[in-house]
């Protein structure tokens, strides 16, 4: 029999009832679990629990040191009682850097102490202090449009100013001076190089965070200010008169470490090696208590996953909770997870992978890098999201840095935008503290975690791999 066009599409409707499945493979039994488990979070989720555990058990827990160790035995054990299905380690080796101590004071001509910090992997100042003449320098590129030579025996002081935004994207065009600024300033002689904080707070606390060095050039001493005290420096150069500093700095690179990725999974009921990941670093600096850097990525992502795990029937793709080793330092964990899958040939199981890692303020988009075929998926996904405020942004974005290397080996991806407009107030600062952190502002991202999670891993639809996305 011959059906008429009306009649076929009538029949076709009725056998993808109750909804079309076929776009997003969700029906509406799956969309009203993630509601479900949207609704389950903000009413009040376990998130907070967990990073006040981190924060007050484990503390500060810079990577290779014995607190390294132990955070992530702590991690195997939360995992395990939120009732994951299986709790496993992967190892992840790097080399070990150490703080000692540091002091900074202006010797002339109007001497006081100011409040620094070395940056991770700076050498130290040696047997004794430091003594030299401060340049300053508005930027990065003023320092290295230097002449050869004309910093010999000197210490540039590099004053650029990050801009706070919403988006953190004040950071990119500032960071350089961190990382680059000791190379750059004993290209043309330096002694040392100081650099206002890459922060955007006016407290009196120095921000740490990598910096590094290349072959070629000869090492020396990286610290950064603290945001007031590079503006007195500021103000004393401003007089015209020499201003000499002293700079007393103890800290090493010793050999290396062997950390892990703490990978906590809830198993799929139909497709078991397919994964979707999420995730945060379980490394932080040492000056605080790593809450927003990044206990509260850790606790908004394991609590998504274990409310996940929560439920009467798991997903048919596996759930996959990691946190990363060693992010701060360079990247480590998520190298070592990435290579670890392209070694043994996992990158195309890897359906959806996502990152809390921007501190613990509330979410407000989910983009994504995913096989255009996907995107009704995610358009899906977004429905159940909007009322937490999140819209889809089809443009722009990236996954975080720990996701980034897999992403670089062809994995999709997705972000979930966090208002960030004071991340840099307390990143990597001694004043990176639990108080930071409201707890309503985290069970909204354990409920946008838990929905976009359950329900990519609930889709059959295939992620596909996307290009590697443009970094912001
Ligand atoms: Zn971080």
């Amino acid at each position: 029999m011959r059906l008429a066009p009306t009649l076929l599409a009538l029949s076709l409707s009725l056998a993808l009832a109750p909804s079309a499945r076929a776009d997003t493979g969700l029906d509406a039994d799956d969309i009203a679990t993630a509601e479900g488990l949207r609704d389950r979070a903000m009413a009040g989720s376990q998130a907070w629990a967990v990073v006040e555990s981190l924060t007050t058990e484990v503390g500060p827990r810079m990577a290779g040191t014995p607190a390294d160790a132990r955070a992530v035995a702590w991690a195997q054990a939360k995992f395990t009682a939120m009732g994951f299905d299986k709790v496993y380690l992967e190892p992840v080796t790097f080399p070990v850097w150490l703080r000692h101590h540091e002091k900074a004071e202006v010797l002339s001509p109007f001497p006081q102490p100011l409040v620094i910090t070395a940056l991770g992997g700076s050498i130290g100042t040696g047997a004794k202090p430091l003594e030299a003449e401060v340049v300053e320098f508005a930027d990065l590129a003023a320092l290295v449009a230097a002449p050869d030579g004309s910093l010999a025996g000197k210490i540039a002081y590099v004053a650029n100013r990050m801009v706070r935004f919403k988006d953190g994207r004040g950071y990119g065009p500032a960071v350089g001076a961190r990382s680059n600024g000791a190379v750059e300033a004993a290209r043309k002689g330096a002694a040392a190089v100081v650099i206002r904080s890459i922060g955007t707070s006016s407290d009196r606390f120095a921000h740490t965070g990598t910096m590094r060095y290349v072959p070629e050039v000869p090492r020396i001493p990286a610290a950064a200010l603290s945001n007031p005290d590079a503006d007195l420096l500021s103000h004393m150069l401003a007089r015209g008169k020499p201003v000499r500093l002293r700079l007393d700095i103890s800290a090493e690179t010793v050999g290396e470490y062997t950390s892990h990725n703490v990978i906590a999974e809830i198993r799929g009921r139909e497709l078991p090696d397919e994964v979707v990941t999420l995730g945060g670093h379980l490394d932080s600096w040492d000056l605080g208590t790593g809450a927003i850097d990044d206990g509260a990525g850790v606790a908004i992502t394991a609590t998504a996953g274990a409310l996940i795990g929560e439920l009467a029937r798991a997903p048919r793709r596996t759930v996959r909770v990691i946190a990363y080793a060693n992010e701060e330092q360079g990247l480590y964990g998520g190298k070592a997870y990435a290579q670890a899958r392209a070694d043994s040939n996992q990158i195309a199981t890897h359906q959806l992978g996502a990152e809390s890692d921007f501190g613990a303020g509330r979410i407000y988009a989910l983009r994504a890098g995913v096989d255009p075929a996907a995107w009704p998926v995610i358009e899906r996904i977004g429905q159940v999201l909007a009322p937490l405020g999140i819209v889809v942004e089809t443009e722009g974005g990236s996954p975080g840095p720990d996701v980034g290397p897999i992403v670089a080996l062809g994995a999709p991806w997705a972000q979930l935008a966090q208002d960030g407009i004071d991340y840099f107030d307390y990143h990597h600062t001694a004043n990176d503290t639990l108080d930071k952190i409201d707890p309503k502002a985290l069970d909204q991202q354990v409920a946008a975690y838990a929905a976009l999670m359950y329900l990519a891993a609930e889709s059959d639809v295939d992620f596909g791999s996307a290009p590697p996305p443009a970094t912001p």
